[in-house]
């Protein structure tokens, strides 16, 4: 277990895209990176989220992977990287060689348990970790969605007998090899395994809340992309739920899923109304047999370690704007609600970064 100083200025809990990408504008701006800024990540490696994603993902298949901020004056770039090994690994890598080149220290594994506020007078705040305990002005949340996948109620689930998946529980096809599953989703992951399926599941039945929309190019999908950043900024705006990202989102036809549609191998079913012992039953009373159930129905921001600091709305939701909370002038969210893409994630780096040296100087000024 990595050994953490006493106290520091900032601490960024979560080296993924945003995380780092905070850490790398904080250090330009003139922090120290560990004395200073204390980067902390539970993953036992580098590579955010990415390191868990299943064996099969690519860079390159479905979304565009961004260069974190610098990256290029290292002669990194994920566009021209090896498409053909797993995007997991060459994240891994790429945030390897970033994290070293910039000297950001993440400290790894070290998991944060909660944020609370220190002694009233002092207007700290301290972070709790399994780790030990470490005081700080000012907490840049970096922690992502991947932690905390989102699963809907359907009645009967608990009566399933076959087995249960999200998103990242899924391993491999071959772990599907000759059974009957059902996959539901309407995002870009579910129409990955639902492809991956195609030969090794003996049936795979796709069901989705909404007829999905395949996108010929990426131009209209950016132009909806735009939309649903614009429907996220405004729920975090107002502290209400964020919106699910799919939601907002069509799927691009790339060839593979052209060609797959032309197979008739992405026929999209309407949500079933509940589940059975041995399968799903749909509203027109119609019975789907299954082994498995695989949801692949998005995520939700991973925010549990800061309940302590009571930020939650009544609205349910975070009140965040620009990647300050609303709430506590000390807390940021980076990489939160419409940041939560690897564009997005850089974005917020300098955004948030810019507002956490403001923050320090106001700290520093004490109350006048
Ligand atoms: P993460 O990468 O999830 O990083 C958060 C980090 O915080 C993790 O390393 C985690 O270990 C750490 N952490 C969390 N909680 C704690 C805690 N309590 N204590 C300590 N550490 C903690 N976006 C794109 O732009 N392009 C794509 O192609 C793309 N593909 C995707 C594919 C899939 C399957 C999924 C699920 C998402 C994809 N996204 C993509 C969205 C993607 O997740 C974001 O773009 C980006 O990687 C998120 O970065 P992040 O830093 O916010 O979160």
């Amino acid at each position: 277990t990595p050994s953490l100083p006493a106290r520091v200025r900032v601490v960024v809990i979560g080296a993924g895209q945003a995380g780092l990408s905070v850490a790398y504008h904080l250090r330009r701006l003139g922090l120290r990176p560990v004395d200073e800024v204390l980067v902390l990540d539970r993953g036992p490696r580098a590579g955010g989220a990415w390191q868990f994603r299943w064996e099969s993902l690519r860079l390159g298949t479905a979304h565009r992977v961004n260069d974190l901020p610098g990256m290029g004056d290292l002669g990194l770039s994920f566009a021209t990287a090896d498409q053909s090994r797993p995007a997991r690994d060459v994240v891994r890598e790429y945030y390897e060689r970033y994290e070293e080149a910039y000297g950001l220290g993440v400290m790894r594994p070290v998991t944060v348990l909660a944020v609370e506020a220190a002694d009233a007078a002092s207007g700290l705040l301290v972070v709790r970790t399994d780790a030990g305990d470490v005081l700080t002005e000012v907490v840049v949340n970096a922690s992502g969605t991947w932690g905390s996948p989102f699963r809907p109620y359907v009645r009967g689930e608990e009566t399933f007998r076959g087995r249960q998946f999200t998103t990242p529980e899924y391993v491999r096809a071959e772990d599907f090899r000759g059974r009957r599953v059902v996959v539901v989703g309407g995002g870009t992951s579910a129409v990955g395994f639902v492809l991956e399926l195609e030969g090794v599941a003996a049936s795979t039945t796709w069901v989705t809340r909404r007829e999905p929309e395949f996108m010929a190019g990426d131009a209209l999908n950016q132009e909806a992309g735009i939309a649903a950043v614009t429907m996220q900024d405004e729920a975090a705006k107002q502290g209400l739920p964020l919106p699910s990202i799919v939601s907002g989102t069509r799927l691009v036809a790339t060839p593979a899923i052209a060609a797959a549609r032309e197979r008739g191998v992405l026929q999209a079913h309407p949500m079933f109304t509940s589940i059975e012992p041995a399968g799903v039953r749909f509203a027109d009373g119609s019975f789907e047999p299954a082994d498995d159930i695989i949801w692949a129905t998005g995520f939700r921001p991973e925010l549990s370690h800061l309940a302590p600091l009571g930020l939650r709305e009544r609205s349910g939701g975070l009140a965040v704007e620009r990647g300050h909370s609303l709430r506590d002038a000390r807390v940021f969210l980076a990489g939160y609600g419409p940041q939560a893409s690897t564009i997005g994630a850089n974005r917020a780096g300098r955004l948030v970064a810019r507002q956490v040296v403001a923050q320090l100087a106001e700290t520093t000024k004490g109350p006048s």
